[in-house]
């Protein structure tokens, strides 16, 4: 199964991903926590890319796209799900044009569909693994032990990019550069949009159904 995630920062992508990926076993591939491992390691890349992230902008095409080329190449799994890549037409046909080659084209597209009011409210509310990027919210998805994570123990952070102002800038920057992806990929596969304003139990139950219901 090769899925591509869509939705504003805050749909939920985190937090469906995760059961994705525990009930499909399919490899997370997540731009934002690849770009965030950089960071942490201070790579050259990391370095380059913090100036975008702080500010809510987008990191050129040519540095995602040739990070997210490396990171699916490096996965043994049969399947993937991309969770914040593709976020501009560009960067979704080039994805397109080297998973074409390699004759594993993708197959579902999930968007997920939340207003910005909501948006806004749970991403002041969300906090993050350090970790393993497992996201939670300290009123609609807590962790069992407040402050920790519940898959690997450590300190959940609130992200400096989870700050209303930089978020603002956030939603400014999906509305221009990677909502026209939804309509890219509406030209050529079957995109299924999911209201996510919604619980994150009702989400996964839908998405459970669309999965599922795969030939
Ligand atoms: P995320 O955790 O997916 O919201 O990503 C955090 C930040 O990383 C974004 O605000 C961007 O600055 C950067 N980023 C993540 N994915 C991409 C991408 N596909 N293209 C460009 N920038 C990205």
């Amino acid at each position: 199964m090769r899925i591509v995630l869509l939705g504003a920062p805050g749909a939920g992508k985190g937090t469906q991903c995760k059961r994705i990926v525990d009930r499909y076993h399919v490899a997370h591939l997540s731009s934002g926590d690849i770009l965030r491992k950089e960071r942490a390691a201070g790579t050259a890349l990391g370095k380059k890319a913090q100036g975008y992230m702080d500010s809510g902008a987008l990191v050129p095409d040519e540095l995602i796209v040739a990070m997210m080329k490396e990171a699916i190449d490096e996965i043994s799994e049969t399947g993937f799900i991309l969770d914040g890549f593709p976020r501009t037409v560009n960067q979704a046909k080039e994805l397109d044009k080297a998973l074409d080659a390699g004759g594993i084209p993708i197959e579902v597209v999930l968007n997920l569909e939340v207003n910005d009011t909501i948006i806004a409210e749970r991403m002041s509310g969300r906090r993050s693994c350090q970790k393993c990027g497992a996201v939670y919210h300290v009123r609609n998805l807590k962790s069992q032990v407040e402050g920790v994570c519940d898959y690997d123990g450590a300190v959940l952070i609130q992200r400096p990019d989870d700050d209303l102002a930089v978020v603002k800038k956030r939603l400014k920057t999906y509305h221009e550069q990677t909502v026209p992806v939804i309509d890219y990929y509406e030209g050529h596969l079957t995109v299924n949009h999911i209201d996510a304003n919604q619980g994150a139990d009702a989400v996964d139950k839908i998405i459970c159904e669309i999965l599922d219901g795969l030939p």
